[in-house]
């Protein structure tokens, strides 16, 4: 049996695991991936992490893997798909039936992405709609793309894209950005951009691949046909604790219960990242919960 569990190797997890093991806790990381890093390694560039301006996010997720790798946590890859708590024992089990079992656990898993729900979403996944603008994005050199979304990723998407695309059309159903102020400057000094303000996505339609949206303005009630051939969606997150909710509480959103000091309302279960309920989510909130959420464990485990 583990001292800590950590289920998540995001920003979150992996300062969870440093944190975790300079404090001498015997403890197993739980990611999906090998790369581990979290949603940071599908960013471009991270430019308000202090001390690393414009690093490359997959490089900075893989800095946090190695750190925490460098202090000695152990790590096993899979899918949690349950939690449950015997008091003094905490079990996690995977989606292919491994158990683990230790004294607390740290919910570290993020958030993923959220789908608009319009037609051709899910049947042009793959063949030209995509979630991830730094996946898929070279595959649209000298092509039109839209971006569909008016917060951060969206328009770092847009700016990313600009960078080789022909023209991008980004669809914010408002008429005004939610993003950080810098990042809509940087949009803005775009020439191959063309903001659509006040519209919404009404369809993706095309033949095998994408071929074009049909948006609605909402303010004239127009509705206008763009020939693209590559959909960006960025239009938030939402948390994926379909494992966890039975035994935790969770908002009304899913967003795991929790304050700074990451506990939730089961003693020696903490959240820590963009999993729980905040109002900042970023890399540095998510790093800083890590830490805390050890603190908290560690008192939690030193009482027992
Ligand atoms: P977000 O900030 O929640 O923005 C989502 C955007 O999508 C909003 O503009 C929203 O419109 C729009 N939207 C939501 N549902 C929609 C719908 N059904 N139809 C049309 N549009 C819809 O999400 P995010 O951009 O993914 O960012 C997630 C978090 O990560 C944020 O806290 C963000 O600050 C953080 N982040 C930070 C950085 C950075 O600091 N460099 C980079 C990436 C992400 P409204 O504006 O009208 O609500």
């Amino acid at each position: 049996m583990y001292d800590l569990i950590i289920i998540g190797a995001g920003p979150a997890g992996l300062s969870a695991a440093v944190y975790g093991r300079r404090a001498g806790l015997d403890l197993l990381v739980i990611e999906q991936t090998p790369m581990g890093g979290g949603q940071v390694i599908n960013t471009y560039e991270v430019d308000n992490y202090l001390g690393l301006p414009g690093i490359n996010g997959f490089e900075l997720g893989q800095k946090f893997r190695q750190h925490a790798d460098g202090q000695g946590a152990v790590f096993h890859i899979g899918k949690a798909v349950k939690i449950s708590d015997d008091g003094e024992k905490k079990s996690v089990t995977l989606a292919d039936g491994t158990v683990f079992a230790a004294r607390a656990l740290i919910l570290a898993g993020g958030a993923e992405h959220t789908k608009l729900g319009v037609p051709g979403e899910d049947t042009f996944r793959g063949q030209g709609v995509s979630y991830c603008a730094t996946c898929d994005g070279a595959f649209f050199k000298k092509r039109d793309v839209a971006v569909i979304g008016g917060g951060d990723v969206a328009v770092e998407d847009a700016i990313y894209l600009s960078r080789f695309c022909r023209n991008v059309f980004l669809i914010h159903r408002r008429d005004s950005l939610r993003a950080a102020k810098s990042l809509q400057e940087k949009l803005f000094a775009c020439e191959n951009v063309e903001v659509v303000w006040d519209s919404v996505l009404l369809a993706i339609e095309g033949g095998d691949l994408v071929e074009k949206i049909r948006i609605r303005n909402q303010k004239e009630e127009a509705e206008r046909e763009i020939p693209v051939e590559g959909v960006f969606i960025a239009v938030g997150m939402h948390p994926d604790t379909e494992a966890y909710k039975e035994l935790v509480a969770c908002d009304e959103n899913g967003w795991l219960i929790a304050g700074e000091d990451c506990k939730t309302d089961v003693p020696g279960i903490f959240a820590a990242g963009d999993i729980r309920t905040k109002r900042l989510r970023q890399i540095v909130t998510a790093v800083s919960d890590g830490a805390c959420a050890v603190a908290s464990a560690e008192q939690y485990l030193s009482l027992r």
